[in-house]
């Protein structure tokens, strides 16, 4: 590690007064807010650990003594100095960067969840839709960094750029040194004088954000998509948050889902059911065509490979599966009447008897579904 003294560029015989001056010239050109290159903020981060340690009389005692004596183990004063220095390190340095380092102004943007409402047909292929976000952007006028046009941070007289203040506590181990965030700068180590006027020395401002989002297929209700830097701008024009689309896949009065299957219900006529027949009917991707065989009995079950939802992981798609109803006549008149007498009359079939009980067709229809 560099030599304090060297680090603030002044003679080991250097008043307090000199030291200061040094610091204040080194943070007005080093300060993160003032300069961006990482070489710098590294530099400051020593500079201002060099000076914490040399405008303390007691701390630049101690320094000056050398580093043969961990503890301070020389006796008298200087020993309660050593335990100081451990007890910052168990109690931490406050809030802010920790280690005598100012906090960034920038931070990361907030998360942002919302709720996207699909149609059932749009997650058997995916769909895109146009979303409008409420959010926070970059402000424009002063692109982040929250000062007035023409005008800059400058460093905090206060802190003089550490964003810290450090105090002594008395204890029974002798003096502790804490710091806390400074209090005039918040712990930024900078203040503004002249904040920008279209975000309120903010950075950022609030808008209406117009997005194209790809919703892919087979996403079902609860489930929540992920993008990234999509969220919220930070404070300063720190880095995006993400945001979340929550989905709910509206109900549909004819079609339902069942995983990556599914199901609907067709009604045939009693007379389709006995004799068998074709059909093509109007499913939510395009027509479907199906066989009837002869002799179809109610809350049979019809599959159509591959035509479900497409897997959202996986690949293919489920099935649609089509519950039978056989609709008994109802409004017969009396030739119908009569033809279906004759019918019973030809027909053998057993007495009615007690079969397997069963809720009704719909209970019996779901069961079927749910165990296909
Ligand atoms: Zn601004
Ligand atoms: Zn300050």
């Amino acid at each position: 590690m560099a030599d304090h003294y060297e680090v603030l560029g002044v003679e080991r015989t250097a008043s307090p007064d000199e030291i200061k001056k040094a610091y204040r010239r080194l943070a007005r050109e080093l300060h993160p807010d003032v300069n961006a290159a990482p070489e710098a903020s590294e530099r400051f981060k020593d500079v201002t650990h060099a000076y914490d340690v040399l405008s303390d009389p007691r701390q630049r005692e101690q320094y000056d003594l050398g580093p043969s004596q961990p503890f301070g183990g020389g006796g008298g004063q200087g020993g309660f100095g050593g335990f100081g220095d451990i007890f910052e390190t168990f109690f931490g340095a406050g809030g802010g960067g920790g280690n005598g380092a100012p906090r960034s102004r920038k931070e990361r943007g907030a998360d942002a969840l919302l709720r996207v409402e699909v149609e059932l047909q749009d997650v058997i292929f995916g769909v895109t839709r146009e979303l409008e976000v409420n959010t926070a952007v970059l402000c424009e006028t002063c692109e982040g960094s929250c000062c007035a046009p023409g005008t800059r941070a400058v460093v905090c007289d206060i802190c003089h750029g550490s964003g810290q203040i450090q105090r002594a506590v008395r204890s029974l181990l002798g003096n502790i040194m804490t710091s806390s965030p400074c209090g005039t700068c918040r712990g930024y180590g900078t203040v503004i004088p002249n904040p920008c006027p279209t975000c309120a020395g903010q950075g950022r401002v609030r808008a209406t954000r117009t997005m194209s989002v790809d919703i892919p297929a087979g996403v079902d209700t609860g489930v929540r998509l992920q993008l990234q830097n999509q969220g919220e701008v930070g404070q300063a024009g720190g880095p995006n948050g993400d945001l979340f689309l929550e989905i709910k896949v509206n109900h549909h009065d004819i079609f339902s889902r069942n995983g990556d299957d599914i199901l609907a219900t067709i009604e045939v006529s009693m007379v389709d059911a006995v004799l068998g027949t074709k059909l093509t009917v109007e499913a939510l991707d395009g027509e479907v065509g199906f066989e009837i065989k002869p002799g179809t009995q109610s809350a049979e079950i019809i599959t159509i490979k591959d035509r479900g939802v497409t897997k959202l992981r996986g690949t293919g798609r489920g099935d649609l599966k089509i519950g039978v109803q056989v609709m008994t006549p109802t409004k017969l008149n009396g030739k119908e009447k009569e033809i279906i007498q004759i019918f019973g009359a030809t027909h053998k079939t057993p007495p009615p008897y007690f079969a397997t009980f069963q809720q009704g067709l719909f209970t019996k229809l779901r069961d079927r579904f749910l165990n296909l």
